[in-house]
């Protein structure tokens, strides 16, 4: 007899594929980071907000009778396929949460540039949960889901719903927040990554050494942008605190960042933990242009265009 093809209700499939799910995760910036105290688990106190933007990866999971991955794209030469990859420790964090073997033939499209400061990782994470569900029809309530995508990584329940959103606690917590309008941005991407433990520590060594910029938890303004969708006012209220600690480890950011004030960006920023630098655009042409006169200064590996919010990890026909 043959399965219960897959239903789509509003945005999640509530029953099993008959065959493979094919779904789409973006990548977030954020477009304020606070960096608070560590807590006692080691984890930083995090206030931020997040923002999905419509550049992509995409998974596909299919039936299978062992637990397999396979990658093309973004990292494909660099990236673990085994239990170090996210996608393989999503799939594995919910088949024991439902208590089920973690059977799966998970292959990744990757276009989120790897270690950017762009959660791609947390993103593919996101994905293999959503795929995953709908192909094992676990009946998970979305709050279970949450949960499951909390114990994978911090960006992760973000990236399950995706749109604007606050992150407080390490960033687990998340809440929707008003965000009227698209918003247009310029991702340049840098040549190599950042890592984030690193960009962490650069942080507590320029703070002790009282350089480093104190935690930023004032979101009142940047709110207020969101919600009047006020270029101006978005372009003043950007912040990221861990921005001079990616520049002090990668001081070559500093062009990247001069290059888009000098091309007319409303604003430019480091994205998360860095390597990549995003730039906001007053519309889809100015994006277009900023783009092109960026990639023009040879300051990045490569430059994008992506608007958001965007919804997060969805199933795609
Ligand atoms: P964040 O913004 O969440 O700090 P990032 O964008 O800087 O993350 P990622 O691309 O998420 O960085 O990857 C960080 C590290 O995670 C990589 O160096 C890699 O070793 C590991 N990793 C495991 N699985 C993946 C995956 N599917 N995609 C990318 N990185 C992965």
């Amino acid at each position: 007899m043959s399965e219960p093809l897959e239903v789509e209700d509003a945005d999640r499939p509530v029953l099993a594929a008959s065959g493979s799910v094919r779904v789409r995760v973006p990548a977030k910036v954020n477009l304020h980071l606070g960096v608070g105290a560590v807590r006692d688990d080691g984890y930083h106190e995090l206030t931020t907000i997040y923002h999905a933007i419509s550049l992509y990866d995409e998974i596909t999971a299919a039936r299978s009778d062992k637990l397999e991955l396979t990658l093309l794209g973004e990292g494909e030469h660099e990236l673990p396929v085994d239990d170090d990859n996210l996608a393989i420790r999503a799939a594995q964090t919910l088949a024991k949460h439902v208590g089920r073997p973690a059977h799966v033939r998970l292959h990744l499209r990757k276009h989120i540039p790897v270690a950017g400061g762009l959660a791609g990782g947390s993103a593919d994470a996101a994905a293999a949960l959503v795929a995953c569900d709908a192909l094992w029809g676990t009946g998970l309530s979305r709050d279970e889901l949450t949960e499951v995508a909390a114990a994978v990584g911090s960006d992760v329940p973000f990236l399950v719903p995706g749109g604007t959103a606050l992150g407080t606690g390490r960033g687990e917590v998340v809440n929707p927040v008003l965000a009227a309008g698209t918003w247009h941005w310029v991702v340049a991407v840098a040549h190599g990554g950042l890592s984030t433990p690193e960009v962490y520590a650069e942080l507590a060594r320029l703070r002790k050494a009282g350089r480093g910029n104190k935690p930023s938890t004032d979101t009142s303004r940047l709110l207020a942008a969101l919600r009047q969708h006020d270029p101006q006012v978005l372009a003043s209220a950007l912040t990221n605190d861990m921005q001079a600690a990616a520049i002090s480890l990668r001081p070559a950011l500093r062009r990247t960042l001069r290059a888009g004030e000098e091309e007319g960006a409303l604003a430019g920023i480091v994205s998360g933990s860095g390597p990549s630098c995003v730039f906001l655009a007053a519309d889809a042409d100015h994006a277009t242009q900023l783009a092109a006169r960026i990639a023009g200064h040879g300051v990045c590996r490569t430059v994008r265009t992506a608007h958001g919010p965007v919804p997060g990890a969805r199933v795609i026909s």
